[in-house]
């Protein structure tokens, strides 16, 4: 039950958060680091979503059990649509499912293909940086572009990480490398295929322009297999966040809502702690357990 808080503000009980990433894709603490910090930080329920990887998964599972913590097996996967970058979650994925770790085997060797053509390209541009560097910086997770941004920072060429992608790792820039990316429809299979809650995330980021523009493409990822838009977001203006909300209630969608924490690599953002927290409670992941038994036919 809520009870009122001493700012007049509601007390919540039961927070979930169901966007999180740990090292196992770019966020700076370990699985099992990350759930002790979500129990410590009062949380009943966690999601981990790593991009485009279930490997944290079996750690952060045993983490939770060994600490009383519901995790949610989670998944957050890049799809390529004419706009540009999708990003899907898939919740409550059977990782051992033998497509999804087929398509994410794709998706791992693109991204280890595409980090050294990047090298590569600098090197030709003149700056020495080597692979062995980079891998170094990133400390063992995934290796991307953030890493190599970080090899140009301590060799001299760039002041940030901003400036490193503005001169020479983003779109068009001298050491853009395109990265191969499954499309929508393909990503949403994989995770059905997976028995798993595929979402929209942070819909803001695709930049439709108009409500009605979002409202077309979501009906057309609904018939594709989309079930849940991510409603409740770091990132989302109350305006965003109510116009989410009306769209997932008109269409039939899933409500879900999650930080995106990243540890260190994005300071500003705390687990469970989005601006609009008073939704964001153990009663979404109840609703999205009825609707996967319901739509899977499982038992319990
Ligand atoms: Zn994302
Ligand atoms: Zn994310």
């Amino acid at each position: 039950m809520a009870t009122r808080g001493g700012y007049g503000r509601l007390e919540i009980k039961e927070l979930i958060d169901l966007h999180v990433h740990s090292s196992a894709s770019d966020g700076s603490f370990p699985p099992a680091e990350v759930v002790r910090l979500a129990k410590e930080g009062g949380l009943t329920a966690m999601a981990l979503t790593d991009h485009d990887t279930v490997d944290g998964l079996p750690e952060a599972l045993a983490a939770g059990e060994h600490l009383g913590l519901e995790i949610i097996p989670g998944v957050e996967i890049s799809a390529q649509f004419p706009g540009g970058t999708m990003h899907i979650l898939g919740l409550f994925v059977d990782y051992h499912n033998g497509l999804l770790d087929e398509r994410l085997a794709v998706l791992k060797q693109a991204r280890l293909d595409r980090n050294p053509q990047i090298i590569a390209k600098l090197n030709a541009l003149g700056i020495p940086i080597t692979m062995a560097r980079v891998e170094e910086i990133s400390g063992g997770g995934q290796v991307g572009r953030p890493h190599i941004a970080r090899a140009l920072m301590e060799s001299g060429y760039v002041r940030d990480l901003q400036e490193a992608f503005d001169k020479y790792l983003g779109w068009r820039k001298p050491g853009y490398v395109s990265k191969f990316r499954f499309p929508p429809d393909q990503a949403l299979a994989m995770i059905r295929e997976a028995k798993g809650i595929p979402v929209l995330a942070h819909p803001f980021t695709l930049n439709q322009g108009s409500a009605y523009a979002l409202r077309n493409l979501v009906i057309e990822l609904k018939g594709q297999g989309l079930a849940g838009l991510e409603v409740f977001y770091s990132d989302h203006t109350r305006e965003q966040q109510a116009l989410y909300l009306k769209l997932a209630q008109e269409l039939d969608l899933l409500i879900t809502g999650g930080s995106d924490y990243h540890g260190l690599n994005k300071p500003e953002i705390s687990l469970g702690s989005i601006p609009c927290q008073d939704r964001l409670t153990y009663n979404l992941v109840t609703a999205l357990k009825a609707w996967r038994r319901r739509e899977y036919q499982l038992g319990g």
